[in-house]
C-alpha cells in the first residue's frame, strides 16, 4: 500500500503503466484507476491463474478495457513496450498468495527484469519495488535486489529504500527508482 501511495503522489494520471507481477490483481487495479479514461496498463505474470484472478478483479471494477494482460515473464517486457514510454512500473516480488510458492519470483530474472524496466521507463518515471524476505521467500532475492539498487548510477537514477521501522518478522521493503 505504501508503494501505491507514493506512485499516486509521483505519477501523472492518464499515463502508461506496467504491472510486472500482476498476481491477484490489486496493483493492476490500482494502475487502471490511475490510467483513468485515456491511460493504459500492461500486466505480466507467468501464471495463467494469476492473470485470471487479475482479469476477474478488473471486470468486477469495470476496468478490463484499460489493461492488456500477458502470460509471459517480466524479463520479456521489452517485447511489448517502447523504450522511454512508461510513466510507472510496479514490481511486487514473491509468490502468488494462495498459489504455488515454488513459482515465486527469482533473483536472476528479477534483476534482469528491473534492468529491462529501467529502459522502458520515461525520464521522471517511477519504478516501485515491494521486496519480501523470510519464510518461503528466503533472503537471496532481497539481498540481490538491494545490492543492485545500491549500484545504480546516481547520475541517472534516484533510489529510495523505505523501511517499516517498528514492524517485526522481516516486513516487506518498499523501494523506488526515479529515472532522472
Ligand atoms: N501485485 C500482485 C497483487 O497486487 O496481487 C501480487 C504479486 S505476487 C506477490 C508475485 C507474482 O509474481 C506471482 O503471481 C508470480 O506468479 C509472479 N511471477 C513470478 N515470476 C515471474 C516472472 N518471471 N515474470 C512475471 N511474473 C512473475
Amino acid at each position: 500500500s505504501w508503494c501505491q501511495e507514493l506512485l499516486r503522489i509521483q505519477v501523472p494520471e492518464n499515463g502508461f503503466y506496467i504491472d510486472a507481477t500482476t498476481g491477484n490483481g490489486h496493483d493492476t487495479l490500482f494502475l487502471c484507476e490511475l490510467a483513468k479514461e485515456r491511460g493504459h496498463v500492461l500486466g505480466f505474470d507467468i501464471q495463467q491463474q494469476a492473470l485470471n484472478h487479475t482479469r476477474e478483479m478488473l471486470v468486477r471494477n469495470h476496468m478490463e478495457d484499460r489493461a492488456r494482460l500477458i502470460c509471459d515473464s517480466h524479463v520479456n517486457m521489452g517485447k511489448y513496450a517502447e523504450e522511454g514510454s512508461a510513466d510507472a512500473i510496479c514490481f511486487n516480488f514473491g509468490y502468488l498468495p494462495g498459489g504455488d510458492h515454488a513459482l515465486a519470483t527469482k533473483p536472476e530474472t528479477s534483476l534482469a527484469a528491473i534492468g529491462e524496466g529501467l529502459k522502458l521507463l520515461k525520464k521522471g518515471g517511477v519504478m516501485s519495488l515491494c521486496i519480501y524476505s523470510g519464510g518461503d521467500s528466503g533472503f537471496e532475492e532481497r539481498d540481490a535486489v538491494l545490492l543492485f539498487l545500491k549500484d545504480l548510477d546516481e547520475k541517472k537514477y534516484i533510489v529510495i529504500v523505505n523501511q517499516y521501522y517498528n514492524r517485526k518478522n522481516n516486513p516487506p521493503i518498499p523501494a523506488f527508482i526515479i529515472k532522472k
